[in-house]
């Protein structure tokens, strides 16, 4: 699953690894949480327990200002790193914001256009779609997030703004190596309230037909989709079980650390 980059700069080298070839993707997006202190506290009581799983490719997504400390702290081990934003441009007068060349020496994985960054900070479609395309040219794997509000769900457009953020996030990508893309309704997002198992494939299936569709049809089986919002450690299997759904990106349960541990290993015993 890693090998694959087109782009112009190759895979970071831990994307190389043979176990790293798995689909399942179990992501721990960490959001404003945790001082550096806290997050080195946190990772640390976490990687025994995610290196004991071995058909699960888990991944942290500390804040920046942590992602060196956390870093360190994986270096030799099976857990992956990401980040949680970039920006699309390389570098120059963007105060506060991070590019992907500056990750790429830092972290494998990249989340882009979080529900968050799209409804809180107001980032359109088509900066998600340069954002993926920042991440894959800089070697990164981009998360790429999808998801309809409450709203669109009840009026009955969920897959029509779904597919619309997807065809957009993919707009300057010509190859799906090393993508992934995660289905996360909003109203799903730290609410308790998850998509029914059932909805979630539902939506997977229109995903990966809409990744068949851009690229070579051949290609979409290898794209990992993940499902997120409001996965915990009891209803991770039920999603998992569904035919399109390779992994979870995971809020708030990702920050107790045998919690998150708990619920790779139950992603583990269905993968
Ligand atoms: C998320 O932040 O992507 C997320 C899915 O959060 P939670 O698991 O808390 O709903």
């Amino acid at each position: 699953m890693c090998k694959m980059r087109a782009g112009p700069q190759p895979l970071n080298a831990r994307c190389a690894r043979p176990d790293w070839m798995s689909p399942t993707i179990i992501a721990g997006n960490w959001k404003m949480n945790m001082t550096v202190a806290e997050a080195r506290d946190l990772v640390t009581a976490m990687i025994p327990g995610l290196e004991a799983v071995a058909e699960v490719v888990s991944v942290v997504f500390p804040p920046f200002v942590a992602l060196e400390a956390v870093g360190g702290l994986l270096r030799g081990t099976d857990v992956g790193l990401g980040a949680q934003n970039l920006h699309y441009e390389d570098k120059g007068a963007f105060t506060g914001e991070v590019s992907a060349s500056m990750l790429a020496g830092l972290c494998e994985f990249v989340i882009v256009g979080h529900s968050e960054r799209r409804h809180v900070f107001g980032e359109s479609d088509e900066a998600v779609g340069r954002k993926v395309e920042a991440a894959q040219r800089a070697g990164l794997r981009p998360i790429l997030c999808v998801g309809e509000r409450l709203e669109e769900r009840e009026s009955g457009s969920a897959e029509v703004v779904v597919e619309r953020q997807l065809r957009w996030g993919l707009a300057n990508v010509g190859s799906p190596d090393g993508l992934v893309v995660a289905y996360e309704p909003v109203w799903a997002i730290g609410t308790g309230r998850a998509a029914t198992p059932d909805d979630a494939q539902l939506m997977m299936a229109h995903i990966r037909a809409t990744l068949a569709s851009v690229y070579d049809a051949a290609a979409a089986p290898d794209v990992p989709l993940l499902y997120g919002g409001s996965v915990t450690a009891d209803k991770v299997a039920e999603f998992m079980s569904q035919d399109d759904v390779n992994g979870a990106l995971v809020g708030g349960a990702s920050l107790v650390a045998e919690g998150f541990v708990e619920l790779v290993r139950n992603a583990a015993a269905v993968a």
